[in-house]
């Protein structure tokens, strides 16, 4: 009974000390990233180069682009942010990381009237991760394709049918490095290690995960792949980790496919704040601040704008292209 207390109590003091200590870790390793990165731009003679492509934003799309791209062209990625934080591997910190300015936009949504009112002024937070590897660096990693009627709806709807869901499926599994509980299903999830984004079975389930399950048994639903080709179901998530630890879009398409890859430049703490149109309207070149320098890069190819739903947005207005009478009246 003693032995069990002292254990208990050591236990809370080590979580004590890691939670408490982890706001201090997270600012001295960020202002590491930050100022290693300055000394490192200096000796740079960035500014002025053509590219094939320049990828703006490193995110969930954002780093799958430059590292197919950089497969046959000069590639520049500039990205706002810096690498992840050790505290972005632990999958449990999600939240802990939500609100730090080395990390997260630190974006909040308009003062609501009827919700909110545990927050300052009723406005919630809205976390979009500031580092390679954009948001995937905070979400909950849950792995979830969406269901197949969506992209045929889309495919209906954009009268394209690149985005019926048989079209998109073998860029899922050419993505995909699957060991989860459903890997027999081949036509589904491809041969593992066939790609990059490692997806795998959740080390530790809560208690009720099985609850769940068997509640939605007795209602009658059957346990389904949540992923796999879909009836109305329950079913266990399966994760984008690796032997527990976050994989996110920098894991999976950046750090570990950079080695001989002198033709992807990759800018950390670049903020793109313009594009460069032609006359005929077509993007040529980016503007961005880094380190409190204006720079300036251009493409020969082709300006992807991978931002995530506010920074992409947010870019394209800054360049002109948006609501005429918005941009008017703000002076763009
Ligand atoms: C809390 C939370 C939990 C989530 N949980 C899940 C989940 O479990 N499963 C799931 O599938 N999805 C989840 N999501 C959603 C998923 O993470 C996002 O949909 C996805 O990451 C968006 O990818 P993106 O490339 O569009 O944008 P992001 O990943 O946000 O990337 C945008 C990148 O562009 C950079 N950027 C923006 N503007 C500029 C600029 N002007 N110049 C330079 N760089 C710029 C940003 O710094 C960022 O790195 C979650 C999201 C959040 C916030």
């Amino acid at each position: 009974m003693v032995v069990a207390k002292i254990i208990f109590v050591a236990n809370l003091i080590v979580l004590i000390a890691f939670f408490g200590t982890m706001p201090v870790f997270i600012k001295i390793q960020g202002a590491f990233n930050y100022y290693f990165d300055y000394t490192a731009a200096l000796l740079e003679n960035e500014s002025g180069q053509v590219y094939d492509f320049i990828v703006v934003g490193s995110g969930s799309a954002g780093a799958v682009l430059a590292n197919r791209l950089s497969k046959n062209n000069k590639v520049l990625v500039l990205e706002a942010g810096g690498d992840p934080l050790f505290y972005n591997y632990i999958p449990m910190l999600s939240n802990a990381m939500f609100g730090r300015p080395e990390v997260d936009w630190l974006y909040k949504t308009e003062p609501q009237k009827f919700s909110g009112k545990s927050f300052v002024n009723q406005q919630f937070p809205w976390p979009r991760g500031k580092l390679v590897g954009g948001s995937s660096n905070l979400n909950y990693q849950v792995y979830m394709r969406g269901n197949p009627n969506c992209y045929d709806n889309w495919a209906n709807s954009t009268g394209d049918p690149t985005w019926k869901y048989d079209n998109v499926l073998p860029y899922f599994k050419k993505s995909l490095d699957y060991h989860g509980q459903f890997a027999e299903n081949k036509e589904h999830y491809g041969e593992s290690a066939y790609g990059f984004l490692h997806v795998e079975k959740r080390k530790w389930v809560p208690p009720l995960h099985q609850t769940f399950l068997d509640a939605g048994k007795e209602l009658g639903y059957d346990e389904v792949d949540v992923n796999g080709p879909q009836r109305v179901g329950f079913g266990p998530i399966e994760v984008t980790q690796k032997n527990g630890e976050r994989f996110g879009t920098f894991s999976a398409f950046i750090k570990n496919n950079l080695r001989g890859k002198f033709n992807l430049v990759i800018s950390r703490y670049s903020h793109a704040t313009k594009l460069k149109l032609d006359k005929s309207g077509r993007a040529v070149g980016v503007w961005y601040d880094r380190h409190g320098v204006r720079k300036f890069a251009s493409a020969s190819k082709e300006i992807i704008v991978s931002g995530g739903a506010i920074g992409s947005p947010q870019l394209l207005m800054l360049s002109g292209i948006g609501p005429k009478k918005h941009l008017e009246s703000i002076g763009v």
